[in-house]
């Protein structure tokens, strides 16, 4: 039973409104739509003006403010100083292409790949998390000599051609790619029982074995390790660990997506993996990296990458550019220096409690699940069918909107509120926001 309209699909601006709008918001919709046309993605039923942003607010042209609970690429707070400040010393400085030595950047590596496990010691940048996860997977071919990938059901990985085939949330509808296999997510909430890395183990594997048999061959694992688009799983931490070992008993690779778990946001480390106790291959990052500034990167071994450069030559000319590199460095100290993995880990846990606390007074509140400052909030028409309600989810985030409150959704349905504020966030943000939902609730689902 699987209704999923696509990633693009949630919270989506339907244009067939335009009319009932103000004609201030009329204009400036339309104005948008003559020059995107159908490739346009808005948010809301009724589109927002925004104009600037402060740590975890954002206001919009009439001077409005909005609690952010949806943005993960500022993720140290819209328009940190140190990282405004960081940008603007070195775009008045140097910013060019990669070919020269410059000192932020190769400092900036330094600092990134220290992060790591020891084995993954070498670093390509990109721009995006796409071009990092287009690049993931040309380095998992050549260097399996396979072409096999397996990704979660509504997984979504970015927007090249070659990573859009990996991403059936982007593409709906449509048969799979020759090479490639779904499995389901790790969902503790509709698992018959039993052990859930297990099942996923058991999962992954009959998806090896159906590549093998098809004559394609597995190269590798491609998951985001919070499951971000597929509803959001985070628990039992480790889940992910048999999976993996398999995947290394059949000669694969092991690629994390971090784009959305990494730099912190899950409260346990800097990246999603390890709160799983696995060592990826592979491991690709982009949206926070830069708090807003464009950048995203591979880091892996470097025989991998040994395997790939003799193959083929990459060269980005913005990936890694001084002024990113200063950006990025930012973003690291002030993760640091602010403790934004404990305040992750600490406001996480407070919001947690607070929306289990009000889901004793809404039964439409099915689960509340996640790990730091990575939340879903699982909406349902009750908590016997477990049965998905996108349509109230929609209506929570419409009406939450007009609260001055930001939130999206996620999943196969659309029906998980997702909730990923900046790492800034603050119990008097976390509880305003409970208060804001238990209301909305109320108003949506009268008892
Ligand atoms: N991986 C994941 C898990 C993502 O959520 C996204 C973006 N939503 C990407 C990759 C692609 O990143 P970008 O849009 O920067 O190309």
């Amino acid at each position: 039973m699987r209704e999923d309209k696509g990633i693009l699909a949630l919270n989506a601006f339907d244009p067939s409104r335009v009319s009932t709008m103000d004609a201030g918001l009329r204009d400036a919709v339309q104005r948008r739509l003559r020059s995107f046309g159908s490739a346009s993605v808005l948010f809301y039923q009724e589109p927002i003006r925004m104009e600037r942003a402060d740590g975890v607010w954002m206001f919009d042209t009439e001077g409005r403010r909005y609690l952010d609970l949806y943005n993960n690429v500022p993720s140290v707070g819209h328009s940190h100083p140190r990282v405004v400040e960081a940008i603007r010393r070195q775009v008045g400085l140097l910013n060019t292409h990669t070919r020269y030595l410059s000192d932020v950047v190769d400092t900036y590596a330094e600092r990134l790949l220290a992060t790591f496990p020891p084995d993954i010691d070498q670093l390509v940048l990109t721009c995006t998390g796409s071009e990092a996860n287009d690049l993931a997977l040309r380095v998992a071919k050549l260097a399996t000599g396979r072409t096999g990938f397996i990704v979660t059901e509504t997984a979504y990985h970015g927007n090249t051609a070659a990573v859009t085939d990996v991403s059936p949330s982007s593409r709906p509808g449509q048969p799979l790619p020759p090479h490639v296999r779904t499995v389901p997510a790790p969902d503790a909430l509709r698992a018959a029982g039993g052990d859930l890395g297990k099942s996923f183990a058991t999962n992954v594997g009959r998806a090896i074995a159906e590549l093998e048999q098809s004559g394609v061959g597995f190269a590798g694992l491609l998951v985001d390790t919070i499951f971000s688009s597929d509803g959001v799983y985070a628990d039992p931490p480790g889940f992910l660990a048999p999976a993996v070992q398999l995947v290394h008993e059949k000669r694969g690779l092991f690629i994390a997506d971090e784009v959305q778990p990494g730099f912190g946001r899950t409260g346990a480390a800097l990246w999603g993996f390890a709160r799983h106790g696995v060592v990826p291959d592979i491991v690709t990052m982009g949206k926070p990296m830069g708090n807003g500034f464009p950048m995203g990167g591979v880091a892996t071994r470097t025989t991998l990458l040994d395997r790939f450069a003799a193959e083929t030559k990459y060269f980005n000319t913005f990936g890694g550019n001084p002024v990113a590199a200063a950006a990025g460095l930012a973003v690291l100290d002030v993760i640091a220096d602010e403790g934004l993995i404990n305040n992750a880990q600490e406001i996480g846990g407070h919001l947690m409690n607070g929306l289990r606390e009000i889901g004793n007074r809404h039964i439409q509140i099915g689960d509340v699940r996640g790990s730091g400052l990575f939340i879903g909030l699982e909406l349902v028409r009750d908590r016997d069918t477990k049965a998905p309600a996108p349509d109230i989810a929609n209506e929570v985030i419409n009406r939450l909107r007009y609260r001055g409150i930001l939130i999206g959704a996620a999943g196969p349905f659309g029906n998980t509120l997702k909730i990923r504020p900046p790492l800034c966030f603050t119990k008097d943000n976390a509880d305003m926001f409970v208060a804001a939902c238990d209301e909305v609730l109320r108003e949506v689902c009268p008892a």
